[in-house]
């Protein structure tokens, strides 16, 4: 038996044979050619029908995982019409008088070393993207087939990486869990693997030598045992067979409400990206949305949203929640989430840059769009607003004013809206430390753990050397957590957590007793939690 460590990216127990999946690489050749316009030609077509595939894909991949995590192949499109791409083909195809395969295979490493060499994470990751749709025009012009099945069998796939179009195109049912040697937590494979609900381990030193051989992942502890002894192998089954167990037991509690033993009544709430999970918060009977990334919506296209279409999708979003509450988070833009159309300058720091309400405040017009939005959307439905990086109670200030200038705007044109209350998020100490003062501008607090940790403990969440150090349970997080409640109860403000921390289990009965009024969680973690609350007293 084989046992190796890894990071896990989604918990749950895999047993079954391992797939060892291999991309389909191609060889190129380099060929002269005679007629270079007939070459350029052939790669316009091939990037055509490459283009094509990728819209098979993005509509395929919207069905099954939402509309914010199939946005890669919009961007692999993309990719392909960038001019600087596009010139490194014909030049080479031109200069060199060579076929398209090898010019494209050329611009394709040219790129993806150009990509991994740079300091951006986000610029990074793209090395793997441009990558991948070089091969598919690769593919294309040699008339290979796409990338072949996982097969029959349901597999545990391993993989030197995985891009996310060959994520997409395994089939679900097949899928027992992922392992690869590259790709980081933040990964669009990952994100996929998250929202499949599939048990994936990165980081693993991987062998050609296990094809085929029986395996288990451990997603909980970040394991992957390869050809398992017996006793492994039993102790996995009993723990899989329990799990299982859980999760039917776990469905019974689907309809109850969130009222501890004795009495004290928590909102279960979910956090979404997109339009597409709010099927998930309903099938998971979260009473409501603590959290909806409006940045989506923005991140997803290459333009800005306009009034009508952000206006059309909260309003579905708060239909669909039929009366639930939906709070919904103003742009967050800027640090990792980049839109180019924004056309922002490169920044040294740029976690603790120009983003978020930063950029509202200064591009009001943007801001005001986004809020006659969802003041519109609020006549049908119960809609918060919550905004995201506050750090004072000036910045409070001005962004009520202009909430107010928005709504004299539609009383001037008839337009009607509802009751909304008006939040904002806590993920900087600054907006701890005031919270006192910042509780007696708004309705509500919801609490940012993910960023709070990061400025808290001055370690950048996005850095993959430093997890080991980003602690979300130092008792620095978990003192101010306990201040902002007192302090937003002291002035009548519910107060929240949205960040990750909110669902981890291990602290669900302390955030309780602290006195927190809403966990906003992904919706898989909805019952789970729900299970802790319903079977506690806070008074114990
Ligand atoms: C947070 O910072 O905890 C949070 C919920 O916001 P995001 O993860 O989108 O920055
Ligand atoms: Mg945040």
């Amino acid at each position: 038996m084989e046992q190796l460590k890894g990071k896990s990216i989604f918990n749950g127990i895999a047993i079954g044979r391992i797939l060892f999946y291999s991309k389909n690489q191609q060889q190129v050749k380099r060929n002269k050619v005679d007629d270079v316009e007939a070459e350029l030609k052939r790669y316009e077509n091939a990037k055509a029908k490459a283009i094509e595939q990728l819209q098979e894909l993005y509509a395929k991949a919207v069905e099954e995982v939402g509309e914010a995590n199939a946005m890669i192949f919009e961007v692999h499109s993309m990719m392909l019409e960038d001019d600087d791409y596009n010139e490194s083909v014909y030049n080479i195809i031109r200069t060199e008088g060579v076929n398209a395969e090898f010019a494209v295979a050329t611009t394709g490493d040219n790129f993806s070393t150009m990509f991994a060499e740079m300091e951006d994470e986000y610029f990074k990751a793209r090395s793997v993207d441009v990558k991948d749709i070089s091969e598919r025009v690769i593919a294309v012009l040699t008339g290979a087939e796409e990338t072949e099945g996982i097969g029959e069998e349901p597999v545990i796939v391993v993989a030197e990486d995985l891009a996310p179009s060959e994520t997409v195109q395994m089939d679900k049912s097949k899928l027992l869990a992922f392992v690869t040697h590259l790709g980081s937590s933040n990964s669009h494979t990952a994100i996929l693997a998250r929202t499949m609900n599939i048990p994936a381990l990165i980081g693993i030193e991987i062998s050609k030598e296990w094809n085929g051989k029986m395996a288990i992942v451990d997603g909980k502890q970040g394991l992957l045992f390869v050809d398992p002894d017996v006793d492994v192998l039993e102790h996995y089954m009993e723990e899989r067979k329990m799990e299982e167990a859980q999760k039917e037991l776990l469905l019974q509690l689907k309809g109850q409400p969130d009222i501890t033993k004795d009495g004290k009544h928590i909102h279960l709430f979910a956090n979404i990206g997109s339009l597409a999970d709010v099927a998930n918060v309903l099938a998971n009977d979260a009473t409501g949305i603590g959290l909806f990334r409006s940045e989506f919506l923005y991140l997803e296209k290459d333009t800005y949203p306009t009034e009508d279409e952000q206006f059309q999708v909260y309003k579905t979003v708060v239909q669909n929640m039929a009366g639930k509450k939906v709070v919904i988070r103003t742009l967050d833009i800027g640090a990792d989430k980049q839109v180019d159309y924004f056309e922002m300058e490169h920044e040294e720091n740029p976690a603790m840059g120009y983003r978020a309400i930063r950029i509202c405040l200064d591009r009001v017009e943007i801001f005001k769009t986004q809020l006659r939005a969802l003041y519109r959307a609020s006549a049908f439905g119960t809609i918060s607003i919550m905004f995201p990086m506050i750090i004072s109670v000036d910045e409070v200030r001005q962004i009520k004013r202009i909430c107010d200038e928005v709504k004299r705007e539609l009383d001037d044109i008839n337009v009607s809206y509802g009751e909304v209350e008006l939040g904002i998020m806590i993920e900087t100490p600054a907006a701890v430390m005031i919270s006192d003062m910042l509780a007696k501008e708004v309705d509500f607090f919801s609490i940012g753990t993910n960023d709070l940790t990061q400025y808290t403990l001055a370690i950048d969440r996005q850095n993959a050397k430093l997890d080991n150090i980003y602690d979300s349970h130092h008792p620095a997080v978990l003192r101010m957590i306990q201040m902002v409640i007192d302090n937003g109860h002291k002035e009548n403000c519910w107060v929240g957590i949205c960040g990750e921390l909110g669902a981890d289990t291990t602290l669900t009965e302390s955030f309780i007793r602290m006195g927190i009024d809403e966990l906003s969680v992904s919706p898989s973690m909805v019952l789970p939690i729900r299970n802790i609350i319903v079977n506690m007293n806070v008074g114990e």
